[in-house]
């Protein structure tokens, strides 16, 4: 059954704003191909007004005691585990992903929820008792104003949640920017919020594009920028947001490599390989795309990974048995098919290639999807372009190395630094291994080491812009500013204007 495509709109001050600009975007259901929303693009006045809206409400929600916006985050965390698997349904319509993964994306937003249900623990501050005689020193932490998130389409439900729960526990209010690809999360997430109880212009959503986006970043009233996307955005939002003087994590792309050590179980190996690279159509940020294979183990290796990759189950994501969907868009399938031309262009062996995969073979109404199968390369070279850049898509390649020096000095070499594994059963191998890559997020025998909601996310090199990594308790720190009060009281001071530097007394 088809349903008429539906507006998407904005949600500013606790209620949906249609969009006023006139321009929209199509968003599509990638299984079937068919329009299913259109969504507005928000122009810089209608940023305007939801910027206005969080700066109005943020007085009284700064000055609301932690433990009562706890609360509202315990009311919030209980909605979504009873709508988890309706926000799992959304996504899957409108970015592909099978179900199952979907719930799995759901899972990881609502455990930042239930880290940042401790706020009053975390932005408890330090004392020091009398730093001097009869003066004590203490600091505390204060949010920031209003701040901004502008988010990826791959994730729809958790990226946004790396960020709007802890900024809203610590007492900001926040105006989102979603992804206009997968956008419907979204508006279902604020009516949660305001289920339970969120005062209105605590939390925003605008919808929209580069608009959208520069009008937040030069926004005065907006105090800093949460940025999840490809390299090229976040550098420009680093960069664009610090000239406008706001505080600014942006998180960008990867090519995550996981080296097979000849002692490692190869099966296992196999498995993570396939999962970690073809899950999510390999549209993740930590989905691993270069398998770097240590001695021998490419021989051993390479036959089963060549059997699992032409039998995976790629199916309309709603269908329970399915291991893979379809890709997000018509372009992203088309960029995803050029570098499988260029990789055979450059010279790498193509042992399975995806682009033969018929939309027919997903189900029943999938003609018109944006299908393909799993891509396997051999044969990749530092020097190849397939090697250097994100394609964003089930395309693995292997890449054989004599030694883990090599691996480790090839991976480190590399511009991105996201995410990145080793198989083996060595205990030194795995330490030297985690020591000495210059990659932020490690996984020994773990092939998407996605750090749990207390630890925080974040990669090195062209991964990330900014110092600090996405939730967590660095992302208490971003959200907030340290302030330091040193007090004495009249009784104890002495007469007197004092012209040294004071020292301890
Ligand atoms: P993208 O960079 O195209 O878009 C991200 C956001 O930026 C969207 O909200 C989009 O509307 C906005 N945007 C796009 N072009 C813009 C422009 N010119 N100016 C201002 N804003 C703009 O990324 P995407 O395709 O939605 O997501 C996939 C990318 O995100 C991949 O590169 C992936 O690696 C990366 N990603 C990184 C992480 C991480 O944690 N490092 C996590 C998820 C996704």
């Amino acid at each position: 059954m088809t349903h008429p495509a539906v507006h998407i709109d904005h949600y500013i001050n606790g209620h949906i704003v249609p969009g006023a600009s006139g321009r929209h975007l199509e968003v599509t259901n990638p299984a079937t191909g068919a329009v299913t929303g259109h969504v507005a693009l928000a122009t810089h006045a209608e940023v305007d007004g939801a910027v206005q809206a969080a700066a109005q409400a943020f007085p009284k929600w700064a000055d609301t005691p932690p433990i009562r916006r706890a609360r509202v985050m315990f009311k919030f965390l209980q909605l979504l585990n009873e709508h988890k698997d309706e926000l799992a349904h959304l996504i899957t319509a409108e970015h592909g992903k099978v179900f199952t993964d979907a719930q799995g994306e759901v899972a990881r937003g609502i455990d930042i929820v239930e880290f940042a249900c401790g706020i009053p623990q975390l932005l408890k501050g330090d004392y020091t008792e009398q730093v001097s005689s009869n003066i004590d020193n203490w600091t505390l932490r204060q949010p920031l104003g209003v701040v901004a998130g502008v988010t990826p389409f791959n994730f729809p439900v958790m990226v946004p949640m790396w960020m709007f729960p802890v900024a809203i526990a610590a007492g900001n209010t926040f105006v989102l920017k979603p992804s206009p690809t997968d956008p419907s999360p979204s508006l279902f997430i604020a009516n949660l919020f305001k289920q339970a109880g969120l005062p209105d212009g605590v939390f925003n959503v605008v919808q929209g594009d580069k608009e959208a986006v520069d009008a937040l970043l030069e926004h005065p009233q907006v105090q800093a920028v949460s940025f999840v996307g490809s390299t090229p955005i976040a550098n420009y939002i680093y960069e664009t947001g610090a000239r406008h003087g706001k505080r600014v994590q942006a998180l960008g792309g990867a090519k995550n490599h996981m080296v097979v050590m000849p002692d490692a179980d190869i099966d296992q190996a196999v498995d993570a390989l396939i999962g970690a690279g073809y899950g999510s159509a390999g549209e993740r940020c930590m989905a691993i795309s270069v398998a770097v294979l240590v001695g021998d183990v490419a021989d051993k290796l390479i036959p089963k990974l060549v059997e699992r990759t032409k039998t995976l189950k790629v199916l309309n994501g709603e269908n329970l048995a399915a291991e893979m969907g379809p890709i997000v868009t018509r372009a992203a399938h088309e960029r995803i098919s050029n570098y499988i031309a260029l990789g055979i262009q450059e010279g790498a062996q193509l042992l399975v290639d995806g682009r033969h995969f018929q939309g027919s073979q997903a189900g029943e109404g999938c003609e018109d999807g944006f299908w393909m199968g799993g891509t396997l390369f051999d044969g990749l070279t530092p020097d190849m372009r397939i090697y250097k850049e994100e394609i964003f898509g089930p395309v693995l390649g292997c890449l054989r190395v004599a030694d883990l020096k090599q691996a480790v000095d090839l991976i480190n070499a590399h511009e991105f630094g996201n995410g990145v594994a080793c198989f083996t059963r060595d205990g030194n191998v795995a330490r030297e291994f985690a020591r000495r890559i210059q990659v932020g997020m490690v996984g020994i025998n773990v092939p998407i080491p996605v750090p749990m909601a207390w630890h925080g996310f974040g990669g090195w090199k062209k991964s990330l812009f900014g110092d600090m990594h996405a939730y967590g308790e660095e992302g208490v720190r971003f959200y907030t500013k340290q302030k330091s009060i040193m007090q004495r009281w009249p009784e104890s001071i002495a007469k007197g204007a004092e012209f040294v530097m004071p020292t301890a007394q």
